[in-house]
């Protein structure tokens, strides 16, 4: 079984707050959330992180973009507003090794980030 906690979720292998899933992608609430409205985004196929996924087809990474955006409406935060955050490596604070996208809102989010 694979290590990944995040491909565990996608496996189904750990229980998780899923949103939703497609063949692609799924989202699920982060399990320490620091916003209202706090939602990992992944792909289900393992990449590291954004700069690992150089082989990408561009047009899956633009339906992962798409999905948090209709993600965002479907949670009626559109209007109010919302962030969208993809930590990546040691600096950028990536804890967790398999590409994910942070849908944060419902509260005013500050700028810059710490
Ligand atoms: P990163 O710091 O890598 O950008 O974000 C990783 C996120 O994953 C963190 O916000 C953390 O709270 C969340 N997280 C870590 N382990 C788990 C888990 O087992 N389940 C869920 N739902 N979220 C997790
Ligand atoms: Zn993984």
């Amino acid at each position: 079984m694979s290590e990944c906690i995040f491909c565990r979720i996608a496996s189904h292998a750990l229980p998780a707050k899923i949103v939703e899933e497609d063949d692609e992608f799924m989202a699920f609430h982060d399990a320490h959330p620091v916003a209202p409205v706090h939602i990992l985004v992944i792909p289900k196929h393992h990449v590291d992180s954004l700069a690992q996924w150089s082989a990408i087809d561009p047009a899956r990474a633009g339906r992962m973009l798409i999905k948090v955006r209709d993600l965002a409406a479907n949670l009626g935060v559109a209007e109010s507003g919302y962030r969208l955050v993809v930590n990546t490596g040691h600096e950028g604070g990536q804890t967790v090794s398999h590409l994910h996208v942070h849908l944060l809102a419902g509260r005013l989010l500050l700028w810059p980030p710490g």
